[in-house]
């Protein structure tokens, strides 16, 4: 658990939603892995209007109907074409109605588009003064695009920014994740499983991955998703539509890996020397 500047305690540990919601004959399933996930303690879940525009807020909806609100963390993510006065608010209505609750915890810009920063700022803290939302972040936001916010009336009020982030991808440790550190915002690490190692050649086949999760007696994929839990700034948000899946990912909250570990793993995918552009699915 970490502790945000509005004194909210977040797990670390959360679930994404990507693709959930879009297939009928799967909403049960898909229902029972979200639930098995929270009941395993990852009550963070990730979200966004963009998602099956709109199937997986309402996935989600049903999802956490039997549980309290108040034990759930929910973030969802707003267009970049509508994260301007004249959308916003409706937008962020329509999630609130589709997750089926009247706030959310968190909401994201989902990545930058042509509205002008300072305007989705200005319209985030009316949302917080509304009470729709408690807190707002950026997603896919680089150094730059961090520097440029701060600059802003009210911009360092940013609680969050969500990248991509896996061993196969470690681009934002060379100065993206020391920034928002430095400037105390959280790192949101999604992709935190590669999309099921789909997003590097042989990353699964490791022998380092291989030999760290056995030493820990966890799969590859376990593996994966712990470390991108190494740095105590980073929040993970892996998303799964499978029950058995949900509990291996949340038994994953508490794995510290040795130095020697995080040496072998440094040795087969090298932390970067310089910087990278940030990159994005
Ligand atoms: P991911 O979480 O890295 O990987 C998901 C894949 O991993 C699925 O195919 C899933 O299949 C598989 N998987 C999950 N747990 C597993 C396990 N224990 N063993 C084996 N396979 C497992 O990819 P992602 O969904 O793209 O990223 C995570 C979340 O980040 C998204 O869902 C979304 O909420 C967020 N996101 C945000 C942005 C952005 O621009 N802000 C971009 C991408 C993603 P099964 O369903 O079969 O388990």
């Amino acid at each position: 658990m970490i502790t945000f500047r509005d004194h909210s305690l977040v797990p670390r540990l959360g679930q994404g939603t990507w693709y959930l919601g879009e297939d009928p004959s799967r909403e049960q399933q898909e229902i029972q892995a979200l639930r098995a996930g929270i009941d395993g303690g990852m009550t963070l879940i990730d979200t966004a209007e963009m998602y099956g525009e709109g199937l997986a807020e309402e996935l989600v909806g049903k999802a956490i109907r039997p549980y309290d609100r108040e034990k759930l963390y929910l973030v969802s993510k707003v267009y970049p074409f509508n994260a301007g006065r004249n959308h916003i608010f409706q937008s962020c209505q329509r999630s609130l109605e589709r997750l089926g609750t009247d706030y959310l915890d968190l909401y994201l810009l989902h990545w930058r588009g042509r509205v002008p920063l300072f305007e989705t700022v200005q319209c985030m803290e009316e949302l917080v003064k509304e009470g729709k939302i408690r807190a707002w972040g950026v997603s896919n936001f680089d150094v730059e695009d961090m520097e440029e916010l701060f600059r802003l009336p009210q911009g360092s009020h940013c609680a969050v920014n969500q990248v991509l982030y896996h061993l196969g991808d470690r681009g934002v440790e060379y100065s993206l994740l020391p920034w928002l550190k430095g400037n105390g915002v959280m790192m949101m690490a999604y992709c935190p499983m590669a999309q099921g190692g789909t997003l590097r050649r042989g990353l699964l086949n490791s022998p380092a991955l291989k030999q760290v999760a056995a030493n820990h007696h966890l799969t590859a994929c376990q593996a994966l998703l712990a470390f991108t839990l190494q740095d105590t700034n980073v929040i993970s948000i892996p998303r799964t539509g499978n029950r058995e899946h949900a509990l291996l990912n949340s038994q994953v909250a508490g794995v510290r890996f040795t130095p020697q570990e995080m040496e072998l793993l440094n040795q087969a995918f090298p932390p970067p020397r310089c910087k990278m552009p940030l990159n994005m699915v």
